[in-house]
């Protein structure tokens, strides 16, 4: 990956606490931000022009590349989360590795076209049908570090410990295909990937849920990560029916079950939260842990709207993710976490625009263990996105008073004109300069449902 600028102009730029500022030249230094300058009319000599509002790189927190396959194949029927996952389970009992890697290419792709600059896979597919290790344990691992780093976009890929095919029960033949068999089968795995780790690719790990894990499994997951400071992850209270049996098998739900066993910490993020209680809230705020909501995820498989007023006055920070890709747009995520709550409460405002891309950029960035990244700021990752106001959905809105409103409550996947990742200028004008996104995805999409 090479740096082609060693400045970008932008017209409008969202510099965190300072606002949106006009005029700002942002310099780089290979795959870092090396200096900005304000209200600078007009573009200096050499800077490349980016017209719009620039941002700060946009964080996918919780992604399963795979499922993109079920897009527009899962809506019509009816059901429930557990019909969708038999839906999902009979595409992964599927996948072999090269089918994976053009999917999870094409999906990551779409992600930069629509102003990700950093996803988190949660990557629980490890071995082959029937649960046999490839001879490479972690070939599809390693397949999605290529699929990123050919997509453009920043990975961490977050190795999910699965063993149980729910509390008490083994694993069906599908969910083989997930499971190491003990923890440390799964520990000795990761370490090993470890090793892959690059500038744009980090390892951090994942407990699938306290479905999947059981309590003891949970601590030494969690002692793993603490042991080399890597973040953890984990699906959390996605269904009341999750609670129930946890309550049912532990009398504790998973966020005690996490906190009993030392799993929540800083590096902790709790993917769904959406059916936690208050003294659930009370853990994770006290071991200051971090909550991912996925908004178009959550509602697409009817699982409810999670509190995130509660945990907003917790101090809880959100982050937010794109999970089963049944739409991929950061804007869409962002917004409805606030039109969520105004249907609950019947009033607007409780999470503010700014506050909405702070948990899309800074604290996805956070959670995903690149402190620092996810901000226009000299050290920061070189990762931004601009959004274009000449698109029929911001043309004619005042960009004076409040384009951050603009941005957050009207704009869509389709007016990121520009995403820089890592200082290399990635999509230009709206197109990736590196895959034909269409192409990619529904040649990819095609191959995994030609079943021989
Ligand atoms: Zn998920």
């Amino acid at each position: 990956v090479t740096s082609e600028h060693t400045s970008l102009w932008c017209e409008q730029a969202w510099l965190g606490g300072d606002g949106v500022v006009d005029g700002v030249v942002i310099a780089l230094a290979g795959d870092r931000i090396a200096g900005i300058e304000r209200n600078v009319a007009g573009a200096p000599a050499g800077a490349t022009r980016l017209e719009g509002l620039t941002l700060p790189g946009l964080a996918n927190a919780h992604s399963h590349a795979f499922h993109r396959a079920l897009r527009g194949r899962t809506h019509r029927a009816g059901g429930t989360f557990w019909t969708w996952r038999e839906q999902m389970y009979d595409l992964a009992s599927d996948l072999d590795p090269d089918r994976y890697e053009a999917l999870a290419t094409a999906t990551f792709a779409e992600m930069v076209l629509s102003g990700y600059t950093c996803v988190g896979e949660f990557h629980y597919l490890h071995h082959a049908p029937g649960g046999t290790p490839y001879g490479d344990a972690n070939e599809i691992g390693r397949r999605l570090i290529v699929a990123a780093a050919g997509a453009g976009i920043r990975l961490t890929l977050l190795d999910a410990c699965y063993l149980a095919g729910g509390i008490g029960v083994e694993p069906s033949p599908v969910q083989m295909r997930f499971s190491d068999g003990t923890t440390e089968a799964w520990a000795a795995r990761v370490d090993e990937l470890s090793g892959a780790a690059t500038a744009s690719c980090r390892i951090g790990v994942a407990i699938h849920s306290v479905r999947a894990v059981p309590p003891g499994a949970v601590g030494a997951v969690a002692a793993f990560a603490g042991e080399r400071d890597a973040v953890v992850h984990a699906h959390v209270s996605e269904q009341p029916q999750e609670n129930a049996e946890s309550l049912a098998a532990y009398r504790a739900t998973p966020v005690q079950i996490l906190d009993d066993v030392g799993a929540l910490s800083p590096r902790f993020t709790a993917v769904h939260a959406t059916h936690v209680s208050g003294s659930d809230i009370e853990m994770l705020a006290a071991r200051r842990s971090r909550c991912c909501i996925c908004p178009t995820t959550e509602r697409d498989l009817a699982d409810g709207i999670g509190p995130t007023a509660e945990l907003g006055a917790a101090g809880i920070e959100l982050c937010l993710g794109s999970d089963s890709h049944a739409v991929i747009d950061p804007f869409e995520e962002a917004r409805a976490v606030e039109l969520n709550q105004r249907l609950v409460t019947l009033r607007r405002g409780t999470h503010q625009p700014a506050d909405l891309l702070a948990a899309a950029t800074a604290a996805g960035y956070d959670s995903l263990g690149w402190p620092g990244g996810g901000r226009v700021a000299v050290g920061a990752p070189a990762d931004l996105v601009t959004v274009s106001f000449a698109g029929p959905r911001l043309a004619g809105v005042d960009r004076r008073s409040d384009p951050l409103a603009a941005v957050v409550f009207a704009a869509s996947a389709g007016d990121v004109h520009d995403v820089v990742v890592g200082g290399e200028h990635v999509v230009r004008d709206g197109v990736h300069q590196r895959v034909d996104v269409p192409a990619a995805l529904a040649s990819s999409i095609d191959a995994v449902w030609t079943r021989p």
